[in-house]
């Protein structure tokens, strides 16, 4: 159970205590803010409502700590790392269950979030020891003008303290993803979880903690994002943001200062589907990537672009498959379960309303009990619909009925999001022209938007983020280039 055996220590009462200077403690502001469990709309969890002052001295306790981590061999970095991934799966069912309780995550698809957390931590501790392990050796020659007389080596070298905010529907993976390449790369690591999902995160926190990683490396502060956030982002004890979210990181963004940012935003991704597909792959794949964990993930699918010839039978294949979906608790691993707030499910509602009074066709009947909403797909939606645009992050999916395939990547380009697309035909050719033609950080041929597998690079342009991510690339940013050049009084020329 969440907040016992092992994990008995992290909490007080009924409060979760937040980790710092290797230990788990209550802040003084007396407060807690209340976790909200999206199936039951009650409280379900409490966490410290962290102050300012406690703050800053995690922020000091981070720089002296990252100091030392920073001589710490690298293969015993990796060692704590594979140590912690261990320790993570072993206790995947606490934090599995934390998952199921705050963000209404299907039992199931809880359980994979850990496994697969534990797995990307490991395999970005042995992805670390490999590049970081390398620098180059550049001699002076190349460049005109100079003689062999200068020998430059570079390595990469850490930043110092990484703020690590991730967002509600993946806290534990999208945590992690940011934790091992920091720590790996020699950086201490400050982590605001999201607040429907810390008590999954201080779980997960704990883990590491087990692990032995020295005291102040690994911080967790808990609270609002409004109320904590831009005093832990505009810190000046922060050397790297890495954020994963909504629109906050457009924010954050022009509020940070002169610091590397890794920013993974919303996405409004399109499924653009042409003559020649195989309607069964695609149904299949717009139901998996529409629906899955109720539309809550950043690469779901969240506009069909289908040509009008043969948007009647993939409509009539989709609907099919839609009637075959559970909906329910997440306890009972149904495919739908509310979704995280109230506010979301509102949101959610008034996309819908808009596309009713402008005439889009209801596949299904619109239902919604609490937060939870029954899967909708809606046909003949129109440019002018708000469903057309923006991103529901619920169990809904807008069908735009396309003349032409230039209308379909016309639409995708048309977004101020890029974060990934993907393309249904048989003719490799005609699809490769369409990826290169679609202004998004990846392109699917033949397949749903998808993150994983999490050492593939993972970007998005235009509003969708900065920077990529991705096992590799996300150690690669959380360092820096240090040169050490080597001048000699003479040239020399090897076996000259
Ligand atoms: P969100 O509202 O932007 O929140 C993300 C994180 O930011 C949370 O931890 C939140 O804390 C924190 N936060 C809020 N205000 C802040 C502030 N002023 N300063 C600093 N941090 C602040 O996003 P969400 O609702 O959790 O997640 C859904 C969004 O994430 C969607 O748009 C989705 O597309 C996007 N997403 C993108 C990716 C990707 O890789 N591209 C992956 C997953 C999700 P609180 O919870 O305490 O408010």
């Amino acid at each position: 159970m969440a907040g016992s055996g092992i994990f008995g220590e992290i909490i007080d009462g009924d409060v979760f205590k937040y980790y710092a200077d290797g230990e788990w403690k209550k802040s003084s502001s007396g407060k807690a803010v209340s976790i909200i469990n999206p199936t039951t709309r009650k409280t379900q969890y409490k966490v410290q409502a962290c102050t300012q002052e406690e703050v800053n001295k995690v922020m000091e306790t981070a720089k002296a700590a990252q100091k030392s981590w920073a001589k710490t061999p690298l293969w015993k970095r990796a060692e704590l790392l594979h140590k912690a991934a261990a320790i993570l799966k072993e206790h995947r069912a606490p934090i599995a269950e934390a998952l199921i309780k705050e963000i209404a995550k299907p039992a199931k698809d809880a359980v994979t979030e850990v496994v697969r957390s534990g797995d990307l931590v490991s395999y970005c501790a042995e992805e670390g020891v490999r590049i970081l392990g390398q620098g180059t050796f550049l001699v002076s020659d190349s460049f005109p003008g100079n003689e062999r007389t200068k020998y430059c080596l570079t390595s990469k070298i850490p930043l110092g303290v990484v703020l690590a905010i991730p967002p509600f529907n993946y806290p534990v993976n999208l945590a992690v993803s940011k934790i091992a390449p920091a720590l790996i790369a020699g950086n201490s690591l400050v982590l605001k979880p999201p607040t429907q999902g810390a008590v999954a995160c201080l779980h997960m926190v704990h883990c590491f903690h087990l692990a032995g990683f020295p005291k102040g490396l690994i911080s967790c502060i808990t609270g609002k994002g409004s109320e904590i956030g831009d005093f832990l982002t505009m810190h000046p004890g922060v050397n790297c943001i890495s954020f994963t979210g909504g629109d906050t990181g457009i924010a954050i963004s022009k509020k940070a200062g002169m610091i590397p940012l890794q920013m993974e935003l919303g996405g409004k991704d399109a499924c653009i589907v042409l003559e020649d597909a195989d309607l069964d792959l695609v149904a299949a794949n717009i139901v998996k990537g529409g629906f899955s964990y109720s539309g809550q993930r950043c690469t779901a699918v969240k506009v069909v672009l289908v040509m009008e010839s043969i948007a009647d039978t993939l409509v009539e294949k989709v609907k099919s498959k839609v009637a075959k979906l559970t909906v329910g608790p997440p306890e009972d691993d149904c495919d739908i379960t509310p979704v995280v707030s109230e506010s979301s499910a509102n949101f959610i509602e008034g996309l819908v309303m808009d596309a009713k009074q402008k005439g889009a066709t209801f596949c299904q009947e619109y239902k919604r009990e609490g937060n939870l909403i029954w899967p909708l797909l809606l046909d003949h939606v129109r440019p002018d619909m708000r469903i057309a645009w923006e991103e529901p992050f619920g169990p809904v999916l807008p069908v735009i009925r396309i003349g032409s395939v230039e209308e379909g990547i016309h639409h995708c380009n048309a977004s101020n999001f890029g974060l990934q697309g993907c393309v249904f035909t048989k003719d490799i050719n005609k699809a490769m022209l369409i990826s290169d033609a679609m202004e998004t950080g990846t392109v699917q041929i033949n397949s749903a938007p998808a993150r994983g597998p999490d050492h593939f690079p993972f970007q998005g342009i235009k509003d969708s983020g900065i920077g990529s991510q991705g096992i590799t690339n996300s150690i690669n940013m959380m360092t820096k280039v240090k040169s050490t050049v080597i001048n000699l009084p003479t040239p020399s020329y090897t076996m000259g």
